[in-house]
């Protein structure tokens, strides 16, 4: 659970955290035999809306 945030569609207040492993990692597009990021997702467990998603390792995209 994720305090302070709130679900802009339905107001729940009920946030958890997802992790997509293997084939929902990001790769920077120029660069596709690097190992890439995982990718972390914060989702409305009332209605299911992702209130964001981030790389693990941003600095790999630049
Ligand atoms: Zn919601």
């Amino acid at each position: 659970m994720i305090e302070n945030k709130e679900c802009p569609v339905c107001g729940s207040k009920d946030i958890g955290k997802g992790k997509q492993y293997a084939q929902g990692k990001m790769f920077p597009i120029d660069n596709l035999i690097s190992l890439g990021s995982e990718v972390i997702a914060e989702i409305c467990t009332n209605c299911g809306h992702i209130l964001s998603m981030k790389v693990t390792k941003p600095e790999k995209f630049k």
